[in-house]
């Protein structure tokens, strides 16, 4: 299989309920989030998609989606207090916002919604909470 891939870095913040040691507190990651996709056949001059395409439907999503806001889970105790002082900052998201969870909503919801004008489905993505931890979510 060929696959074509590309990476976008964003700043955000999130906290995950539930989490036994200091992530369960309001902090934030520079991560670095990888999209690889794919198609049935290449194009004619060779290309899975160009990569413009993938910068232009999947990283600008999560720049005016995600980048600078606060992700947190709508079952998030602290949500009311949050949305009072965070307002537009805040980002609620159905899920309780891991590396995991989020790769897998950005393969299953956002690629599928982003990508429904072109021939090529995002079948993985690779979430960066650091340079040492990751997640990946592949159909
Ligand atoms: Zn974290």
């Amino acid at each position: 299989m060929i696959v074509a891939e590309r990476y976008h870095d964003i700043s955000c913040g999130h906290r995950v309920v539930g989490h036994e040691g200091k992530c369960r507190f309001l902090h934030g990651h520079n991560y670095r989030i990888h999209f690889t996709v794919a198609a049935h056949e290449l194009d004619e001059i060779g290309r899975v998609v160009d990569f413009s395409v993938i910068k232009s439907a999947l990283c600008e999503w999560l720049e005016e989606n995600f980048d600078h806001k606060f992700l947190i889970w709508e079952k998030d105790e602290l949500l009311t207090q949050l949305q009072e002082i965070a307002g537009d900052s805040l980002v609620i998201v159905p899920f309780n916002p891991t590396a995991e969870h989020l790769a897998r909503y950005l393969v299953e919801t956002v690629g599928p919604e982003q990508l429904k004008a072109y021939p090529v489905q995002l079948i993985s993505c690779k979430i960066e909470e650091t340079a040492k931890c990751s997640a990946t979510y592949s159909l």
